[in-house]
């Protein structure tokens, strides 16, 4: 009997239209868990690196984290990856809401689609009967009506369904895939679905989950739930406020914008607006907010509430949660939030990402003012922000005119248009568009995460590790006192010798060698986080989380009855991040692509800079190429990776 995870995944064939029932080797699960881990494995098995990611030889993903369905509170994950179309590297794409555990309660861990349909189809689990169905009633629909379409004619209300929009149809480098209370929205996963004709993934699952040892597991959930309760009851202090809690940011609940519209650049990431935030744009925000919030909703076995159902008169109602409800209203210099709530309604049916598409409109319209593009690329757009913004989405989402341009992105929309429109495209990282916040001083811990993440995601990267030092000794001491997540004792010294002035201050402090420390530390939690299908906004996001390294392997150990220690799942991690890392490299990745937009900081040190990666890369066990060395694979038992990269010529002599 396996425990926590099924046992099977389901692997279809779209252009043959098979269905298959596939069991999986236990051993996987002993080396990678589950979820990103193990999708990670077959993406390495089985697609080789030359192929590009519309090819009907990549396989779409979507796998569940091995304690989802399990009752660990926020267990959800479900974890989509292709390879992106646009960073070319290895996508993975992260949502909550309830797929995974109705996916695992069907009887499955993973969905794994490859070849393409002819025709638009949608897929319909119910426990052990697996149906391809036509979709063609369904094309051009939104992301969200479609979910409510399929449970209709299904007569299924309890189904969860996981579906594209038209950007997905249409593959928009920037479509996401929405379901209900969450969405996968980064890397372009969407297009790929789009690609394989996929409209939607439908499931109602109603099997068990065997747990190895279920007493000692529903003890340590309830240890978590208490955590939770405690953390809400008692925010952690001297931190802003969206770091106090637990969740992702609580941006439904919170009014007070004044952080992120006077810190966050508004239109193409470039215009700092110190003075916006005033009493009449917060009561006129609140009310607005309020207005158009109808209640916080969870996602599956969670008590955190960071979504909200959203309904705007004469429109639909959708999902939102985190800092979408900004990012159009100032990307497009739009002072009225309403029109943040509007124009996201329409986004979320194209099914399209909140935070890359908006810079994706002001990058186009800055271009526009440069002369770079023309009034007759821009033919019949109106003239005012909210109409501009409006026109271009709709351009994009149905690839028309110069809408098709930008539908892959700023990074190769400035390749096509050329004529010095690469400048513009100055917010990317891989050629992947980033949160839009430009800062002054480099801090070296952020320095490493921005460059050498996997993930592209620049909010998910944050970590237990506060992002500033505090201002006094008392405040540092009060922090450190309570933190049992510190995997060493070590960091807390760190935490109360760092100054905000000084010599032991940014870039300079944390040192070197201490920001590897940390940055390690930050991603051991993500990637554990991705493997087992917890939400980051209750381990690896927030400042002083329920779930962390000393309490994980205890989780792992009674829910499948592996013998796991910190030094077990470290090494879990180790061989995940190592093997990503793998993939990314053969797929050309290298050194000099590890870097933040070159205004993320106004501050910059070259050579510290320099010194940070030689220090991480040497810290992983990899090249000064960012490759992972001969020696490094054969201690994780992945010689059949070094042998691939050996024959291919990018480890040679041991060394990349
Ligand atoms: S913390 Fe928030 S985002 Fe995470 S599972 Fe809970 S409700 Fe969902």
């Amino acid at each position: 009997m396996r425990h926590a995870e099924t046992g099977f995944n389901l692997e279809i064939d779209l252009t043959r239209g098979s269905i298959e029932r596939v069991a999986t080797d236990p051993r996987l699960t002993e080396l990678h868990l589950g979820g990103l881990g193990t999708n990670a494995k077959v993406l390495w098995d089985r697609v080789p690196p030359e192929t590009d990611p519309f090819s009907p030889d990549i396989p779409l993903m979507f796998g569940t984290g091995l304690l989802c369905g399990t009752p660990a509170p926020g267990a959800n994950r479900t974890i989509i990856t292709a390879y992106s179309p646009q960073t070319l590297l290895m996508g993975y794409s992260l949502m909550g809401g309830f797929l995974a555990p109705e996916l695992k309660h069907a009887g499955y861990d993973k969905v794994i689609l490859r070849g393409k349909s002819p025709n638009l189809v949608y897929l319909w689990i119910h426990n052990d009967k697996v149906e391809i169905r036509d979709a063609s009633h369904l094309k051009g629909k939104g992301a969200v009506e479609t979910q409510e379409l399929i449970r209709q004619e299904l007569k299924e209300p309890n189904a969860q369904v996981a579906a594209i929009g038209l950007a997905g149809e249409n593959r928009v480098y920037t479509a996401s895939i929405e379901q209900g209370r969450s969405s996968a929205s980064r890397l372009g996963i969407g297009a790929v679905m789009g690609d394989k004709g996929i409209k939607a993934i439908a499931v109602r699952g109603t099997k068990d989950i065997n747990l190895a040892r279920p007493a000692e597991f529903y003890e340590l959930c309830n240890d978590v739930l208490k955590y939770i309760k405690f953390r809400n009851e008692n925010p952690v202090p001297n931190v802003m406020t969206i770091l106090q809690g637990l969740g992702s940011p609580q941006e439904m609940l919170h009014v007070d914008e004044e952080w992120h519209t006077q810190n966050f650049m508004w239109g193409n990431s470039r215009v700092r607006r110190k003075d916006f935030w005033n009493k009449e744009v917060e009561e006129k925000w609140k009310s607005v907010q309020l207005n158009v919030r109808k209640r916080l909703i969870s996602c599956y076995n969670c008590p955190m509430k960071c979504g909200a159902i959203i309904s705007v008169p004469g429109l639909s109602t959708y999902m939102m949660k985190c800092f979408s409800k900004l990012t159009y209203a100032m990307a497009a210099f739009v002072e009225d939030l309403d029109f943040g709530f509007r124009i996201a309604q329409r986004a979320t049916e194209y099914g399209v990402d909140g935070f890359s598409t908006p810079q994706i409109m002001a990058f186009a319209f800055e271009l526009k003012e440069a002369g770079i593009l023309t009034d007759a690329d821009f033919e019949g757009c109106p003239s005012d922000n909210e109409g501009k913004f409006y026109w271009l989405l709709d351009r994009i989402v149905r690839r028309e005119g110069i809408g098709d341009v930008l539908a892959d992105g700023t990074y190769w929309a400035a390749q096509k248009i050329g004529k010095g429109a690469e400048a513009y495209a100055h917010n990317n990282i891989k050629k992947h568009e980033q949160l839009p916040l430009k800062l002054g001083m480099l801090n070296p811990v952020y320095f490493l995460m921005y460059s050498t993440g996997e993930k592209i995601n620049i909010t998910q990267i944050e970590g237990q590790f506060p992002q500033a030092p505090f201002a006094t000794m008392e405040e540092r001491e009060e922090f450190v006192r309570d933190w049992i997540q510190v995997p060493d004792e070590k960091f807390k010294q760190i935490v109360l010798d760092w100054e905000p002035r000084g010599e032991r201050s940014n870039p300079n402090y944390p040192t070197v060698d201490m920001s590897v420390d940390i940055v390690d530390w930050q991603e051991k939690m993500h990637y554990i986080d991705d493997t087992l299908g917890v939400c980051a906004g209750l381990s690896s996001f927030p400042l002083k989380p329920p779930y962390h390294i000393h309490n994980y392997p205890r989780f792992v150990s009674a829910a499948t009855g592996i013998d796991m220690d910190e030094a077990g799942l470290t090494q879990v991690y180790n061989r995940n991040r190592t093997l990503i890392r793998a993939i990314n490299v053969r797929r050309g990745l290298r050194r000099a692509d590890e870097k933040p937009p070159e205004d993320h900081w106004k501050k910059r040190f070259p050579e510290l800079e320099s010194k940070l990666l030689d220090a991480y890369y040497k810290f992983k066990g990899w090249n000064s190429e960012g490759i992972p060395t001969k020696e490094t694979l054969h201690e994780l038992g992945m010689d059949d990776v070094a042998k691939d990269l050996e024959q291919r010529g990018i480890i040679k002599d041991g060394q990349g």
